[in-house]
C-alpha cells in the first residue's frame, strides 16, 4: 500500500504545483468566454485580481460592461435555439465529459482556489471533486427534465411537461466559487438553459478554468458564456437584459434586494440563495463530543466564509460552562496558517475589506457588552495577508448585534437557553432562516424543534451533509427558492399544460 505524502512534502508539492500555473495565468490574464471565444471587454477595461495570502497580483481581468453582457446574452439566445432541441443523451454525455474534465483538473483547480481564495487546501482538494458530481448527479438527471403529470378528467387527458425557461443568468459570490458555481451551471445546462455566469469579482480565477474546460468539453458555442467584472456594472446590466429570463443569485441578501429590483421591469424569475446567521442548538442530552466537534467544524471550516456556518451556538445552561470550557480549548488550538499546507485550518480572509468587515465585529462585541474568550483580532500569518485569529464570543443575548448580523468569518457567538421553547424563541427571533442544527438525543424533541424552527434546512444531530437530491434554499432573509434534484428544474423550467381531448365532450354552439 502507497504510503501516505507527509504533509510538509504536500506543502511543498502543492506550491510547485501553483507556481506554473500562476506564471500562466499572470502572463495571459483571464478574459470573458462569450459565443465560445476568449475575449477581452469591448472597452479594453480590466481590474487586478490579487492573492489574499500576500497581495501579490495573480492576473488582469476583462471588466465586463453592459455591451459585453449584451454580446454574451445575445450568444445565449441564440445558442438556446439549438440547445433546448439537443436530446437529453447527446447532453448528458457532454455534462459528463465536463465532468471528466473537472476531475482531471482538479489538482490545478484546487490549489488556484486557494491562492484566489485563502481557503485551506484541506477543504479545497475536495471542491473541484463535488463539482463534478454536480454535472455528474444533473447529467444523470437530463433524462427526466422535461418529465411532467397527467392528471386526466372525464373527457381530457391534462398533461404537463416543462421546456426550459431560456437563457438565464447566474451571479456567485467568492465563497468557495468554482463549486458553488458549478452547482448553479450544471442543472441550468441539464435543463437545457443556456447560461451568462458572472463570477465574483474577488474569485475570478477558476470561473475562467470553468469556461474552458466547457469548451474543451464539445459543449457548443453560447452554451456558456463567463462574463468577468463588477456587481454594479457587468452583474447589473445581467439582471436587467431582455433576453435573459431567470436570475440564479448566491450572495448577500442585500444585493438579492437590488437584483429583484433591477430585474422587476424584464420580470426576472429570480432564485436566491442569501446569507444566514444560523443556530447550533446544543441540549444537555445530546452526544456531546460528537455535537463539539460539529460545532467547531461548522464555524471555523471554510474560513467561517460560508452561508450554512453554525454562526450561533445555543447551548443549554445546564451544560453551557463545561462545553464553553471545552470549545474554548479546541478554538484555542486551531491552526491558522497558508492555504496550500494541508496542516492548516483557517487560512487568509478574502479580501482587505472583508477582513476589516470582520475586525470590525470584535469592537462590536465589546460594545455589545459581550466577551471575547478567544482571538479578537487580526493574525499575523505567512505572506502577511489578510488573516484573522479565529474568535468565540461568550455571554452575548439575542438582541446583541454579534448574535444578529451575519459576519462571515471565523466568529462564533454563544449564547444560552433554559429550555426548549427558551431556545426555539431565540433561535427564530432573527431575521434570517437558512439552516438550523440540532443535537439532542430525545427524538420526539428533535422533531418538535426542527418542526419550529423557521430555516429550509434543519440537520438533527449532524453538521451539513449535503445530498444532491435534497432541497438546499433559505427562508426569510436567507432566500427564494430551492436547489438540487428536481427542485433545480422548477426554477430552470417552465410547466406546460397540454389538454387533449377524446373528442366526445360537448362544445357549446354559438352564434347557431
Ligand atoms: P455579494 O452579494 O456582494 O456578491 C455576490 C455576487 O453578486 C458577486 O458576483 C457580485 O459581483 C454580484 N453583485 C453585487 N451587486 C450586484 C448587483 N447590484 N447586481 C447584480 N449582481 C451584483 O456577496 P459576496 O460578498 O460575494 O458573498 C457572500 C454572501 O453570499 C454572504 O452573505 C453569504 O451568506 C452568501 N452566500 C449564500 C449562500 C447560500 O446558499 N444561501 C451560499 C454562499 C454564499
Amino acid at each position: 500500500m502507497d504510503k501516505p505524502t507527509p504533509k510538509a512534502d504536500l506543502f511543498q508539492a502543492n506550491r510547485d504545483r501553483v507556481a506554473p500555473l500562476l506564471k500562466t495565468l499572470r502572463a495571459d490574464g483571464i478574459g470573458h468566454m462569450i459565443d465560445g471565444k476568449f475575449v477581452a471587454s469591448i472597452s479594453g477595461e480590466t481590474f487586478e485580481t490579487k492573492s489574499p495570502v500576500d497581495g501579490a497580483v495573480l492576473a488582469s481581468v476583462a471588466r465586463g460592461h453592459a455591451e459585453d453582457i449584451d454580446a454574451a446574452a445575445t450568444a445565449a439566445a441564440l445558442a438556446f435555439k439549438s440547445w433546448r432541441d439537443i436530446g437529453p443523451a447527446m447532453r448528458r454525455k457532454l455534462l459528463h465529459r465536463v465532468a471528466d474534465a473537472i476531475e482531471d483538473n482538479a489538482e490545478d483547480i484546487a490549489v488556484l482556489e486557494c491562492i484566489d481564495t485563502g481557503q485551506a487546501y484541506r477543504f479545497m482538494a475536495k471542491a473541484a471533486i463535488r463539482a463534478a458530481e454536480n454535472f455528474r448527479f444533473f447529467a444523470d438527471k437530463c433524462a427526466e427534465a422535461r418529465d411532467g403529470l397527467n392528471t386526466p378528467s372525464e373527457e381530457h387527458w391534462n398533461i404537463s411537461t416543462r421546456v426550459p425557461i431560456g437563457p438565464v443568468g447566474v451571479i456567485t459570490p467568492w465563497n468557495t466559487p468554482f463549486m458553488l458555481s458549478t452547482w448553479k451551471i450544471a442543472p441550468a445546462l441539464a435543463a437545457g438553459c443556456t447560461v451568462v455566469h458572472k463570477p465574483a469579482e474577488w474569485s475570478p480565477v477558476t470561473a475562467s478554468i470553468l469556461a474552458k474546460l466547457v469548451k474543451e468539453a464539445g459543449l457548443p458555442d453560447g452554451v456558456l458564456n463567463t462574463v468577468h467584472g463588477f456587481g454594479e456594472e457587468a452583474g447589473k446590466a445581467l439582471t436587467e437584459h431582455p433576453a435573459i429570463k431567470a436570475i440564479g443569485f448566491v450572495g448577500e441578501s442585500a444585493t438579492g434586494s437590488a437584483i429583484m429590483m433591477q430585474g422587476a421591469p424584464t420580470l426576472k424569475r429570480v432564485h436566491f440563495e442569501l446569507g444566514g446567521k444560523n443556530p447550533v442548538i446544543v441540549f444537555d442530552d445530546a452526544d456531546l463530543d460528537r455535537a463539539l466537534d460539529a460545532v467547531v467544524f461548522m464555524i471555523y471550516s471554510l474560513n467561517g466564509e460560508r452561508c450554512t456556518s453554525s454562526s450561533r451556538l445555543l447551548i443549554q445552561q445546564s451544560i453551557a460552562e463545561q462545553f464553553v470550557e471545552k470549545l474554548t480549548a479546541r478554538v484555542k488550538a486551531l491552526k491558522v496558517g497558508h492555504p496550500l499546507d494541508p496542516s492548516t485550518e483557517i487560512g487568509p480572509l478574502i479580501h482587505e475589506r472583508h477582513l476589516a468587515k470582520v475586525c470590525s465585529y470584535f469592537d462590536v462585541a465589546r460594545q455589545d457588552g459581550a466577551t471575547i474568550a478567544v482571538g479578537g483580532k487580526a493574525h499575523e500569518g505567512p505572506g502577511g495577508g489578510h488573516y484573522v485569529e479565529p474568535t468565540l464570543v461568550t455571554g452575548a443575548q439575542g438582541k446583541m448585534r454579534v448574535a444578529q448580523e451575519e459576519v462571515f468569518g471565523p466568529f462564533l457567538t454563544v449564547l444560552s437557553f433554559k429550555d426548549e421553547a427558551d431556545a426555539i424563541e431565540i433561535a427564530n427571533d432573527i431575521r434570517y432562516g437558512l439552516t438550523g442544527y440540532v443535537w439532542t438525543n430525545d427524538m420526539g424533541r428533535a422533531l418538535r424543534v426542527a418542526d419550529a424552527l423557521e430555516a429550509g434546512m434543519i440537520w438533527l444531530n449532524s453538521e451539513n451533509v449535503r445530498h444532491l437530491p435534497t432541497p438546499f434554499g433559505g427562508m426569510k432573509a436567507s432566500g427564494i427558492g430551492r436547489d438540487g434534484g428536481d427542485y433545480s428544474f422548477d426554477f430552470y423550467m417552465e410547466t406546460k399544460h397540454v389538454s387533449l381531448a377524446r373528442g366526445t365532450h360537448k362544445i357549446q354552439k354559438l352564434g347557431i
